[in-house]
């Protein structure tokens, strides 16, 4: 059985940038809901016992598995995205991370325009993400709907979430300003260095 992990943070810890209501609904129940529908998918197949990011990988892809890839990628991505994200956490990046930033983009300041445009910019549902490709430069991607990075050989550093549950009942239509507020209040880059491997 796969389990929903607790929140990193109280339920208010993010507010006002991300309110307890949204998270009340975005963890409680959509994130929830993902868990949930997986367990009820994977009941007595060759799947029920398997690590979640592996399973995501053994179906990417495949049609007759369509539905437990976007249940599993979505738990994944989910837990990914609370992880990433710290009101007290580092809003800087430092060493290794803050090299390859400005080796990358040029500047942390150039990166973080970089994310905000491409997240912003995701044609509905979906995902904006900080990766190290193959060649261990770092990129910054966006995904549709359930869509991971690493099935592409990317490795996840830091994710925003931009399906409407992750901002409608705080920002209604201004996506824009709830992915400038999470770049700047709550992304955590000590965790994206953490994520270098
Ligand atoms: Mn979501």
């Amino acid at each position: 059985m796969f389990t929903l992990p607790p929140l990193p943070f109280a339920e208010n810890a993010l507010d006002p940038v991300i309110s307890a209501n949204t998270l009340s609904f975005h963890y409680g129940k959509h994130h929830k809901t993902y868990v949930d529908n997986l367990n009820g998918l994977v009941k007595g197949t060759e799947f029920e016992s398997a690590e979640l990011k592996s399973l995501v990988e053994r179906v990417a892809g495949k049609s007759e598995h369509v539905a437990i890839f976007n249940n599993a990628a979505q738990v994944w991505n989910h837990t990914f995205y609370w992880n990433g994200l710290n009101p007290k956490g580092a809003r800087r990046p430092i060493g290794t991370l803050a090299a390859m930033i400005d080796e990358s983009f040029g500047s942390f300041e150039a990166l973080k325009a970089r994310l905000a445009e491409t997240t912003i910019g995701q044609f509905g549902s979906g995902w904006g993400w900080l990766v190290k490709n193959a060649d261990s430069k770092l990129e910054v991607v966006k995904t549709g709907n359930a869509e991971v990075p690493f099935t592409r050989g990317l490795t996840p550093l830091l994710t925003i979430d931009v399906w409407e549950h992750a901002y409608y009942l705080d920002y209604q239509n201004r996506r824009a300003d709830y992915v400038r507020a999470v770049i700047e209040q709550l992304l955590d880059w000590n965790v994206a260095a953490s994520h270098l491997g």
